[in-house]
């Protein structure tokens, strides 16, 4: 059976609930924080080794923090998500009812589109068809506003998408829900929102996991059926950021000329 909770532990959790999704950084530093405050000695410095301890503990409760990268950044999140629910209602128990409502159209939108965003004009839109009852664009504008200070949307130049919140929290539901336009990424096998396609197999990459994955190729090729990947590659992943190794052939990828550079 696994030990049980330390004080610090439930610290941090209560801490995680409040926020309901952190970067992995922030995770850290409240980690160190809970720790400071309710030593164990002997006890792992490892934000993972943390999270084990927590996760072995939250398993009988269908509970897990898992940790998740931005789609856009790459950028590192740590999450509390409830495994066992399957209705949108009880999973994000903060939403106001104006605010599932929309979430709900908005999903619809985002999984529709094809690129991960649905534009705030086709959300206005959505105003008249609103149920229980129709809202005014001017709420409606509201509404989108606490769903991104939520971290359930976020919000680029008036399109939207899902935050990593989200994307953690929902991917099962998004599965199930959503099975002809739910699409999972070739290289890490999670749900991918905003996300590139093969034009010649299909196959689907987050931005951040193609970013990555092209810096260590000689040339942009579809890792899966090799042919030429015709889409721009953004450039997240500085090259300082990788191992020597892969940092060479990143190097040596972009004298050839193959990188598409911003
Ligand atoms: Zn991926
Ligand atoms: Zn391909």
């Amino acid at each position: 059976m696994a030990a049980a909770l330390s004080d610090a532990h439930r610290r941090f959790l209560q801490a995680l609930l409040a926020r309901g999704v952190v970067e992995a950084a922030e995770a850290e530093r409240l980690r160190r924080l809970c720790c400071q405050r309710h030593p164990a000695p002997g006890a792992s410095d490892a934000l993972d080794d943390f999270l084990a301890a927590l996760n072995a503990q939250l398993q009988p409760l269908s509970m897990e923090i898992r940790r998740g990268s931005a789609e856009d950044s790459g950028g590192a999140y740590v999450a509390l998500v409830n495994l066992a629910e399957t209705d949108l209602t009880k999973m994000a128990s903060d939403f106001s009812e104006n605010e599932l409502e929309l979430f709900k159209k908005t999903l619809d939108l985002i999984l529709m589109s094809g690129n991960g965003f649905a534009s705030s004009t086709e959300i206005l839109n959505l105003a008249d068809q609103l149920k229980p009852k129709k809202m005014k664009k001017m709420e409606v504008e509201q509404v989108l506003q606490q769903l991104v200070q939520k971290k359930w949307l976020c919000e680029k130049e008036g399109e939207y998408t899902l935050h990593i919140r989200s994307i953690l929290e929902l991917e099962q539901y998004i599965f199930r829900h959503y099975p002809e336009s739910a699409r999972k990424c070739h290289i890490c096998h999670s749900l991918s929102i905003q996300s590139q396609v093969c034009e010649d197999c299909g196959i689907v990459l987050h931005c951040s996991c193609l970013s990555k994955y092209f810096q260590t190729q000689p040339e942009p090729r579809c890792p899966h059926c090799k042919q030429f990947w015709p889409h721009r590659i953004p450039d997240l992943h500085p090259p300082s950021q990788l191992p020597s190794s892969a940092r060479r052939e990143s190097r040596k990828a972009s004298r050839t000329g193959f990188r598409h550079q911003q």
